[in-house]
């Protein structure tokens, strides 16, 4: 089955000299295989006249087209279609009683567009993009019998009620505003709202207007509304961003009791999270903004094993060139390079908080991951260490200039990506090294053309990440880079990083709540502990293994390895190697 793809936000039909049609074979020898929209200048595509010689792909100057070739068995899966040359849907992900239904996969692969058909907002036309009307009735004649087929007509029937965490919880605040009390109270079916904001450890918020609030709170707030809903089905897309670890278990749990009783899905990136939480997964495969193919569910270790590994022994399919790897304990860098800086019993006093560290270095080249509660004082010692803050005592050894990337990222302007990037850093971004580990690794060489302002919250902080690793500085601070991105383009994200510190001999500090991030990015550790908005205290650097114990001990969470593929997982608490590892003080352990 040939699938032609134009990514209409590519395509810029005044800046081009319709090379497409110029160049292609059929189109030469008579044939109507690429004809131009007469309105809007841009190409149809007849994927049956076309020979899949993939000229157009290549002479096209604003990387527009995607022609592929897909297993023919699919043709029947299809699910849906937007247009002749738009994003096209294989199979759903079926939502089962009393589970919790995970999906792993990239973004813009037709999540979005499978919650919208299961919800019943989206009918789905089975690839039918210009039938006059599309009945649901249809496309449930069309599936196999089975749970979802029996779901779908659940939907038919006006029988399901959805609720819906979204994604991108920083929306929030400019869609509603007033105390977070109100909002929640209109939202409050179920009558559960103390209750819940209890559990979700947000009742001391409720007076506090929305746009007060900080990501991690918006995050606690947003899924309490999904919570108070009455309905059948609940989708959480990405709940844990912004959530420290601690906070990250706690949703855990409440969505897994909510699933004793309900339906419900997660979209869920952090896969130490995904692989707790989730009973069964459905990774979704394809090419961003061409394709998305949902595979049938797996139990959650195989599936997130499969992923790492890039192969999918069922379907045959490659979906990386390379499988992720995490590093054993002997295998981890160990050399140092020359200090770049070093710090010592600081203290600060701010309001009712106070801020306390220990003796700290830092090297060339070194990656340090920066763990800690929501709250205990962070951004405040960096911002010391940027000379931006005053501190009451204690010692830096140097002002470091800082190159930042802050957490949450709005723009402004609608400059294309690429004006972007020249204005922020001028030549940087284009030097050949870093091209490849950098901005192609980040996928941002696709995203030149497009404008700012349309870019999605993962595109944003890919960009953003790319932008802070050009300037020049002598340390790096990311704070938490991968929210919003998907697994796959956290590891790349973690090589990255990794690679432009050892080739530039600069030193990053990345604030993250992903352990598989941490676990791939980090040579050390910096631990943050205490209480949040009270009192914190900063230890370390440490040895990444050192750090991660004395960390987890804090969260009272153990992991262990997979056997085969030496991920690090969460213990089931209260588990015999729960117990063992706690007991030994091996919280955060390298043996399978
Ligand atoms: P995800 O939720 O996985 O990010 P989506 O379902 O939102 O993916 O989108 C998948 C693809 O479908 C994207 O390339 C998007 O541009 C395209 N798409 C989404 N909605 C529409 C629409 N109404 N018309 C045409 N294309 C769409
Ligand atoms: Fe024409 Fe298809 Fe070749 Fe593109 S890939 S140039 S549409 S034949």
């Amino acid at each position: 089955m040939r699938v032609a793809v134009l990514r209409e936000d590519s395509c810029q039909p005044k800046k081009c000299m319709d090379e497409c049609r110029e160049f292609c074979p059929p189109v030469r020898n008579g044939q109507e295989c690429i004809v131009m929209d007469a309105k809007t200048g841009k190409p149809h595509i007849s994927e049956a006249l076309c020979i899949g010689c993939g000229i157009c792909v290549n002479k096209c100057p604003h990387d527009a087209l995607i022609i592929t070739q897909l297993p023919s068995e699919l043709a029947t899966e299809m699910i849906h279609r937007y247009s002749m040359n738009g994003f096209r849907l294989f199979r759903l992900p079926s939502p089962s009683k009393e589970s919790v239904i995970g999906i792993l996969g990239p973004n813009g692969m037709g999540k979005s567009t499978a919650i919208n058909i299961l919800s019943g907002q989206l009918i789905p036309n089975l690839g039918d993009y210009d039938a006059e009307e599309v009945w649901l009735e249809d496309a449930i004649e069309s599936l196999p019998k089975g749970e979802l087929r029996d779901f779908l007509n659940l939907v038919l029937k006006g029988e399901v009620t959805i609720s819906i965490k979204p994604q991108y919880v920083d929306h929030l605040p400019r869609v509603a505003n007033g105390p977070v009390i109100d909002l929640l109270t209109k939202v409050d079916e179920t009558g559960t709202l103390a209750e819940n904001a209890e559990k979700l450890g947000i009742s001391h918020l409720l007076q506090r207007d929305i746009k007060q609030l900080s990501g991690g709170e918006l995050q606690r707030v947003a899924i309490c509304a999904t919570l108070l809903k009455e309905a059948d089905v609940y989708f959480f897309d990405e709940p844990s961003s912004y959530l420290d670890i601690h906070e990250r278990m706690r949703i855990v749990k409440i969505i897994q009791g909510l699933a004793q009783s309900k339906r419900v899905i997660v979209i869920e990136h952090d896969l130490a999270v995904l692989d707790v939480l989730a009973d069964l997964v459905h990774i979704v495969y394809g090419e961003k903004g061409a394709y998305g193919i949902f595979t049938p569910a797996r139990p959650t270790r195989t599936a997130i094993n499969v992923y790492l590994d890039g192969f999918l022994p069922e379907q045959n399919m490659r979906i990386r060139d390379k499988p992720i790897k995490f590093q054993s304990h002997t295998e981890r860098r160990t050399e140092k390079g020359a200090t770049i800086l070093e710090w010592g019993d600081i203290t600060k006093k701010l309001g009712d908080f106070s801020l306390s560290t220990g003796k700290g270095t830092v090297h060339q080249g070194e990656v340090v991951g920066v763990v800690g509660a929501n709250g205990t004082g962070k951004s405040t010692l960096f911002k010391m260490i940027a000379g931006e803050m005053e501190y009451d005592e204690g010692w830096i050894t140097a002002e470091a200039k800082i190159s930042y990337k802050p957490q949450h990222i709005s723009v402004e302007h609608d400059l294309p990506v690429q004006e972007w990037l020249d204005a922020e850093v001028g030549l940087a971004w284009r030097s050949g090294e870093f091209q490849v580990s950098v901005v192609r690794a980040m996928g941002v060489d696709t995203l030149l053309a497009k404008r700012a302002n349309k870019l999605s919250g993962g595109e944003l902080q890919a960009v953003s990440i790319v932008i802070c690793l050009a300037r020049e500085a002598d340390l790096y601070l990311l704070d938490e880079p991968s929210a919003h991105l998907d697994a796959n383009a956290r590891m790349e994200c973690a090589k990255a990083i990794r690679r432009t510190m050892e080739a530039n001999e600069k030193s990053a500090f990345v604030i993250d709540h992903d352990v598989y991030f941490i676990d791939i990015l980090a040579d050390s550790l910096l631990v943050f502990e205490g209480e949040g908005g009270k009192h914190g205290r900063a230890e370390g650097p440490f040895h990444l293994k050192e750090g991660m114990n004395r960390f987890l001990k804090a969260v009272g969470v153990t992991f262990r390895r997979d056997h085969d593929s030496s991920r690090p997982r969460i213990n089931k608490e209260g588990s015999r190697k729960d117990r063992e590892q706690r007991a030994s003080g091996d919280f955060y352990s390298f043996e399978r």
